[in-house]
């Protein structure tokens, strides 16, 4: 289990804090919510892939998608025709959650059973990345957070290939993260039941890689793929 992230953590600095507002202060078990940019930020560079959540005509939509961050900007990849990045290039309000489920938290009673997790709901606009060096920049960037390294190893994308591809920038403007760490918290009555009870670790953990037989013959594991852990991961 990784990020030293506590319940309730909060930046000294307020500017270093997301304003609270009605629609992002979480409201229940606040003692797990952290406004602090810095708690925010961690649990989207560890969290794999986002769910980018947007509206069109009333409908709801929500797609997950890999991201990337850069400061306080999140960079999505993807097809010029595909709704998500349409409706992100046109400057809609967007909302992004992220999540790491770090333990399941095993009770003495089915009510109080839960997860042990990190979790961030974020908002911002969107803009399209037209910029070639941005554009560059947040592809480089997807990849460093799919496989820290990766983008020293492979080939960067041609002209064609980066003409193929939109990238989106959504500037984040508000979020919150939420906490929960530790064990089952049961009814006093129930702490005497002969019920196993603790916390299931959970992680994101690489399993044995396999390699493409049509690589040239006598390639080592490069160090992207023999030291992959997500960052945060010890
Ligand atoms: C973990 C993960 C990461 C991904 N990362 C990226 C990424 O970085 N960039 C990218 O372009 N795509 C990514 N995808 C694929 C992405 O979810 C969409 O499928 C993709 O954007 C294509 O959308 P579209 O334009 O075809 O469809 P859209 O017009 O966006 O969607 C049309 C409809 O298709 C259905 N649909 C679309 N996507 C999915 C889905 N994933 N699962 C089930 N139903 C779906 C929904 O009903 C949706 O309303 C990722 C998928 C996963 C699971």
């Amino acid at each position: 289990m990784s990020a030293p992230v506590a319940e309730g953590v909060e930046a000294a600095n307020p500017v270093e804090r997301f304003d609270r507002t009605p629609a992002t202060s979480v409201r229940q078990h606040p003692e797990r919510a952290s406004y602090d940019r810095a708690v925010v930020h961690a649990i989207l560079d560890e969290s794999l892939f986002c769910q980018v959540g947007f509206a069109v005509d009333g409908k709801p939509f929500v797609i997950p998608c890999i991201h990337a961050r850069i400061g306080s900007t999140l960079y999505l990849h993807g097809g010029l025709a595909s709704r998500l990045m349409q409706v992100v290039a046109s400057g809609a309000e967007i909302c992004v959650s992220a999540t790491i489920v770090d333990g399941l938290v095993l009770a003495r009673s089915w009510f109080a059973h839960s997860f042990n997790y990190r979790s961030v709901v974020v908002f911002g606009t969107g803009r399209i990345v037209i910029d070639l060096v941005e554009k560059a920049r947040a592809l480089r960037a997807v990849v460093e957070h799919v496989a820290p390294g990766r983008s020293r190893e492979a080939r960067p994308p041609s002209p064609k290939e980066m003409a193929a591809t939109a990238v989106v920038a959504i500037e984040i403007t508000s979020g919150s993260a939420k906490v929960r760490r530790g064990l089952p918290r049961d009814a006093d009555s129930d702490y005497e039941l002969p019920v196993w009870a603790g916390e299931l670790p959970l992680q994101l953990t690489p399993l044995p890689p396999v390699s493409d037989p049509r690589m040239p013959a006598g390639l080592d594991l490069p160090d992207s793929v023999r030291d992959y852990r997500r960052p945060g991961q010890a």
